[in-house]
């Protein structure tokens, strides 16, 4: 009796033993949680450009990715449209914009009869006075259009991988978003997040009413450091020798921009903190990615991120690749040396996080929302044909001319044309007692005569689904919101864009479904994470179905991406 009872013992000492070794060795698989998740956006990053350029980059930035990280180097987004808010979203939420609704940077509201900005919102005022977009000097085109200061992530119509966090946490989880750009920290920052931008109208990071009836205390403090106006009377000169870049004889190629007296050539000089472009030429250059680090810095110590065992979330957008690429154009000095210096930002960043959170207990994952072409002038170099498509005013087109005739129409048809999407006047064909599918149809059909259109899809033959299953096609159908997307979708030939910007012709100009579009850099890293590189077809989107499986979050709701098994089964 004794010696049983006695075992009966030894068996309840040893079974709590071994169920916690069996649920430790579980834990190390797969359940030690990051306390930080570090979601980086590099605005225009094509998928070839950090390789490209790493020849003359140093220690602990994109080396210590490629080194240590798991480089998916076959990334490519699977929707027409691939502009900022597009991707971003994409990114954010793991669906494509006919699921979370952010078709194009700008869009036609038929309930208002006005162009919409894509996180603009009425209700939620910035926090800041004077911090609004000032129209005379703003050149971020879109961002201009925006009809009021207000801004929130309301037209995200699905949850974000930030939002699932939030829910998972009970709303302990921290999350923030910083950008230079409004769209690069509300779309990731999620609905339940916090979102930080900077204004180039107060020189300061800003937030709307959404989220904040008041600035923190760490933001009040960072914007009355100065640090943008440090900059005043300095320039962006040269990281290293001329002679040591591969672009370094061709500084003043065709094609590049002289955007608001910025210059074509090396040193592009900031001026005076006061000037009326200042704040403007801070964003073309790596000064604006310098800023947004040490924003960021501030919100990790002024949040706190990373210091108890809840994961917290950290979303930070790079701008300045877009506005350089823009300017310069991708194989140009000025894109070398900002992707150096880029090098140089994430390497400060690496180390300030693994000083206070450290890499080991965070979770990196790197991205862009979209990639970039390479100017017509360069292309042109290498004897392939490219160009401009001169915007058009449509509705004067001979052939559009001819189809209003034959519909008895004497009015304008065609109300509005923002890329890359067109809307016809309903009224009009309402009036004349015309079926909008049949017009749609005919003036889709005469835009495909123009020279440089590659497709014009009408939206009802899209919502029909009866199109052959092509390339394009399929771009188009993945871009398709019933309620945001316009009647007829006019998408470009290869390395043809549409690039009128205010007046003047930008170096270059994304938003196409081709190749050097929609091709970005999927990397993660930190954490138990070891080098490799996969050349396997991922899509961006398969990153927040991931990060909600590493996290054990339910996924986004409208998420259709996969599980990067790389990623989750370290
Ligand atoms: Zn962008």
């Amino acid at each position: 009796m004794t010696i049983l009872k006695h075992k009966i013992f030894l068996l309840f000492l040893i079974f709590p033993i071994l169920l916690t070794a069996a649920e430790s060795s579980a834990a190390t698989s797969q359940t030690v949680k990051p306390k930080l998740i570090l979601q980086i956006t590099v605005d225009q990053l094509r998928g070839d450009m950090p390789e490209k350029y790493m020849e003359n980059m140093g220690e602990g930035g994109f080396r210590y990715l490629k080194k240590q990280g798991i480089w998916y180097a076959n990334a490519h987004y699977g929707h027409a449209n691939t502009e900022t808010v597009v991707g971003h979203t994409s990114l954010a939420t793991g669906a494509d914009p006919s699921v979370h609704g952010m078709v194009a940077n700008v869009w036609f509201d038929r309930d208002t009869g006005k162009l919409a900005y894509n996180i603009e919102d009425p209700r939620y005022h910035i926090l800041s006075s004077g911090a609004d977009v000032d129209k005379s000097t703003e050149i971020d085109a879109s961002q201009a259009l925006a009809g009021t200061d207000g801004r929130s992530p309301a037209n995200i119509m699905v949850t974000t991988f930030s939002d699932e966090l939030a829910m998972r946490s009970q709303g302990k989880a921290k999350i923030i978003g910083v950008s230079v750009k409004d769209r690069g920290a509300v779309t990731l920052a999620g609905h339940a997040g916090k979102a930080f931008w900077f204004s180039k109208s107060a020189g300061e990071f800003i937030t709307s009413s959404y989220y904040y009836d008041k600035y923190p205390d760490w933001v009040m403090a960072w914007n009355k450091t100065g640090k943008p106006r440090a900059y005043g009377n300095k320039a962006w000169e040269l990281l290293k020798d001329k002679d040591t870049y591969k672009y370094g004889n061709t500084d003043s190629e065709s094609g590049e921009m002289d955007m608001a007296g910025f210059g074509r050539t090396f040193p592009h000089q900031y001026g005076d903190a006061t000037g009326k472009y200042f704040t403007n030429y801070l964003t073309f250059s790596p000064a604006g990615d310098e800023l947004t680090l040490d924003f960021a810095r501030a919100a990790i110590v002024g949040e706190q991120l990373g210091q108890d065992e809840i994961t917290d979330y950290l979303a930070i957008s790079f701008s300045s690749t877009d506005y350089v690429g823009h300017l310069f154009g991708a194989s140009s000095l000025e894109a070398e040396d900002n992707m150096l210096r880029l090098d140089r930002t994430l390497a400060k960043l690496f180390a300030y996080i693994d000083k206070h959170i450290g890499l080991e207990n965070t979770l990196i994952v790197l991205s862009a929302d979209h990639g970039g072409p390479e100017t017509p002038a360069h292309l042109q170099s290498f004897g392939i044909e490219a160009g401009f498509v001169i915007p058009h005013e449509w509705d004067k087109e001979p052939s559009i001319a001819r189809l209003k005739q034959h519909f008895g129409i004497g009015k304008e048809l065609i109300k509005s044309f923002f890329p890359p999407y067109l809307y016809l006047d309903h009224g009009v064909i309402k009036d004349k007692g015309l079926d909008l599918a049949e017009v749609e149809q005919a003036v889709a059909n005469e835009l495909m005569s123009i020279k440089g259109v590659a497709l014009a899809v009408s939206s009802t033959a899209l919502r029909n689904n009866k199109l052959p299953d092509s390339f394009l096609n399929r771009a188009a159908l993945r871009n398709y919101n019933r309620k945001r997307s316009g009647d007829i979708m006019v998408l470009f030939d290869p390395q043809y864009t549409i690039n009128d910007f205010m007046g003047e012709k930008l170096a270059a100009t994304h938003g196409s479904p081709w190749r050097y579009d929609t091709y970005v850099p999927v990397i993660f890293a930190g954490g138990k994470i070891k080098g490799q590189r996969i050349n396997r077809r991922v899509e961006p989107i398969d990153i927040a179905t991931t990060l909600a499986a590493f996290m054990n979050t339910r996924p986004p709701s409208g998420s259709t991406g996969n599980v990067l098994l790389e990623v989750v089964n370290q």
